[in-house]
């Protein structure tokens, strides 16, 4: 009899369904991993529900989920780093390794990577699944399946500071707190901001923000006053932000983190909205802040699981939700209306691969 692989694969726009597929045949530099968590993610809701995220678009039927942890079930016969029952977080996107981006160390650009759950690669919601072994980092004991997962959106976070040069005592301004912002944040205070002031347009979020240590937080609404909101970034910062890190993509926050950011200072984009957006670029060039765009992550996972293990930064309280693998279309659902922070789906019954209790 077959064994269980039970997956959730995207046929096309909301059609999500869970089925079974062949448990894959590892090549013999990867291993076969048994599922634990696996995060619901922004661009996944995006892929459900139009069938696209940027400009990736859904073309043949995919297996979600990226941001995900699993245990070693099987290794192929040259990989050293790992051993059968170890507990991994997963890093989603695996490059060709031999392009001049590969080559130089920015293998997030390389053209050929094959990312997770980004047409027309599938991703890893399901009970079996297999990839690089040296793109699987080993946790320890100590810290847990779901912290192994949420490395993947801290990855984020921490490349967005990298990217903006964030170091001891800068002032920074983050806009937006939904995952990607709260976790752009506690980056930040871990690599030393000395203050922080965060941004949404929702105070359930704000509130978030405030318990994972935002000194100050602003509640934006659609009629907001752009130079007003510029002020008050000011005021309650009592001088200007050196960096600001977009992690929105909505053309009013772009606008914020360009007008609000000290001269000389840098803004980092990070979220993803229009394609196209009016700005007022002519004050930012005068002013010399640059701008710099993000993608992904780029050696970033190590960083992450060292902070996490050194509980130098805490992402436990991002997860709000947790869903069995069979209840994925109720977790997708909960993650659509925004309810909450971070969705996880727990392909194995939560805590039954956590050695320590959490
Ligand atoms: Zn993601
Ligand atoms: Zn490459």
């Amino acid at each position: 009899m077959a064994q269980d692989n039970l997956t959730a694969v995207l046929y096309k726009t909301k059609d999500l369904r869970l089925e079974q597929t062949p448990i894959p045949e590892i090549k013999d530099d990867e291993v076969l991993l048994r599922m634990d968590c696996v995060g619901i993610c922004g661009s996944d809701v995006h892929y459900w529900q139009s069938g696209a995220c940027g400009h990736f678009v859904l073309k043949d039927p995919m297996i979600m989920g990226h941001e995900a942890s699993g245990v070693v079930a099987k290794i192929g016969k040259n990989v050293k780093n790992l051993q059968v029952g170890d507990r991994v977080a997963i890093e989603p996107g695996v490059p060709c390794r031999y392009c001049e981006f590969c080559k130089t160390g920015r293998y997030h650009l390389c053209p050929d990577i094959e990312f997770c759950a980004t047409p027309p690669f599938h991703g890893n919601l399901a009970r079996y699944y297999k990839h690089a072994a040296d793109f699987c980092y080993k946790l320890p004991d100590h810290v847990s399946m779901e912290e192994g997962a949420l490395l993947e959106p801290l990855s984020v976070g921490i490349h967005a500071c990298r990217r903006g040069g964030v170091t001891a005592g800068d002032v920074v301004l983050v806009l937006g707190a939904g995952p990607i912002g709260l976790v752009t944040m506690l980056a930040a205070k871990a690599m030393g901001a000395s203050k922080i002031l965060i941004t949404d347009i929702l105070e359930s979020r704000l509130e978030t923000a405030k318990q994972l240590g935002a000194d100050h937080t602003i509640l934006v609404s659609r009629d907001s006053n752009e130079a007003e909101l510029v002020k008050k970034v000011h005021e309650l910062l009592g001088e200007h932000p050196n960096i600001s890190i977009d992690a929105s993509g909505a053309q009013s926050t772009v606008r914020l983190a360009l007008l609000a950011t000290k001269s000389g200072g840098v803004a980092v984009l990070v979220g993803m909205g229009s394609s196209e957006l009016t700005l007022p670029l002519a004050g930012a060039v005068a002013r010399e802040v640059d701008i710099r765009g993000i993608f992904r992550y780029v050696n970033e996972y190590p960083i992450a699981l060292s902070l996490v293990a050194s509980g130098k930064i805490n992402v436990k309280p991002l997860v709000t939700h947790h869903f069995a693998l069979e209840e994925t279309l109720e977790a997708y659902e909960v993650a659509r209306k925004g309810l909450g922070i971070k969705v996880m789906i727990h392909v194995q019954p939560r805590d039954s691969n956590n050695p320590t209790k959490f």
